[in-house]
């Protein structure tokens, strides 16, 4: 099975393996984990943060940072296509008791969007006399932004955005899941991607292939409140070096290998927007591609169990397909895909 389906069904490869294996250890809970430790300075260099904490998943990071940020009863803003709202099993309701505000679905159709869509939104929370409202506390980004099609943020407009929140009074929480995909895609240091951002993870177990872990970061005072939360949620761990010393492995070798997944990213959508019928959803940007086969006369859900038929999976994302390029899809992999997809696409089996 050639696996499209997200790039978080990547295995660790040997060397990873090996480095988790060699790990030095201790219990994290108390902070006296040295792999963990040095994962965590590593992740404040890079992110250039103050202050990280290591997470068993990505979803966590949001929990913990909407909970350090904000008050039950508080709104927090964000697009309305974002991982946080629509697939964390109502996350800012249950975990934090907030309400959530979303941009103009029209003005952020990739989930990146303008200064004035921002202040449309803020300014509906602000409708009320202020013994009324909800007080907007929180505005959540995503960079890159996975249904908005893997699109990243222009730098110029991410910090104009994040600038006028802080502006209005509100934190800026940064979704980093694919963070390096962006970096990568502006050939810019992963810091200057995170500066405008009051806390920022990233994800280890997305193109970076490690099997767990994601780093929140943010000043000491933010991770400190943040540490409570983590705690009392039973994300405290114990020997959890074992898991920080692959995803440290990562950063030092699956970074810069990103590129490559951008390129067959690339190569698959201009051989998918070369077949009668099929349309391309967004752009492709980074490693996530989207595309709708109705025009060919395939509804998303047919097509992807046809393609699973015959050996290539994909994942069905609001209607439409996504195949995503990851570190164990190679060149090989890759044209197989393309040459499955044509075959299927230009037969009569038409559901
Ligand atoms: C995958 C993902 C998450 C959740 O990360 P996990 O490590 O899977 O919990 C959050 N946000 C975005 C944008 C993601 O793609």
């Amino acid at each position: 099975m050639i696996d499209l389906s997200s790039d978080t069904v990547t295995k660790p490869v040997a060397a990873m393996r090996e480095a988790m294996l060699q790990a030095e250890v201790g219990d994290e809970q108390r902070g006296e984990d040295p792999s963990v430790n040095k994962l965590l300075a590593r992740c404040c260099e890079l992110l250039g943060k103050e202050a990280a904490l290591f997470l068993p998943s990505g979803t966590m990071c949001n929990v913990v940072a909407l909970r350090a940020w904000t008050r039950p009863g508080d709104t927090m803003l964000c697009d309305p296509m974002a991982h946080v709202l629509r697939v964390e099993g109502g996350n800012p309701a249950l975990n934090s008791g907030l309400l959530v505000e979303v941009i103009d679905r029209d003005a952020a159709p990739r989930g990146v969007f303008e200064v004035d869509a921002l202040l449309a939104a803020l300014g509906r929370t602000r409708a009320a006399p202020p013994v009324y409202r909800s007080p907007a506390t929180l505005l959540s980004l995503e960079n890159t932004h996975n249904f908005g099609g893997g699109t990243v943020w222009p730098l110029q407009q991410f910090n104009a955005v994040s600038e006028a929140a802080r502006a209005e009074g509100l934190a800026v929480h940064l979704d980093g899941a694919r963070l390096f995909n962006a970096a990568v895609a502006l050939d810019l240091p992963v810091a200057l991607l995170a500066a405008h951002a009051d806390s920022v993870w990233v994800d280890f177990t997305k193109g970076l292939g490690a099997p767990l872990g994601a780093v929140l970061a943010g000043s000491a005072d933010f991770i400190e409140r943040a540490r409570r939360y983590k705690h009392a949620l039973g994300g405290a761990m114990r020997q959890a070096g074992i898991c920080a010393a692959g995803c440290d492995w990562a950063l030092m070798h699956h970074v810069q290998r990103l590129r490559d997944d951008h390129a067959r990213a690339q190569r698959l959508s201009q051989a998918l927007q070369a077949i009668d019928g099929v349309r391309l959803v967004h752009p492709v940007q980074t490693n996530l591609v989207f595309f709708d086969p109705s025009g060919a006369g395939w509804s998303a859900a047919s097509l992807a169990g046809a393609l699973s038929d015959a050996g290539v999976r994909v994942s069905v994302v609001a209607g439409v397909l996504r195949a995503v390029t990851h570190l164990d899809a190679g060149d090989h992999e890759i044209d197989r895909a393309i040459e499955v997809m044509r075959e299927l696409l230009s037969s009569d089996r038409r559901l």
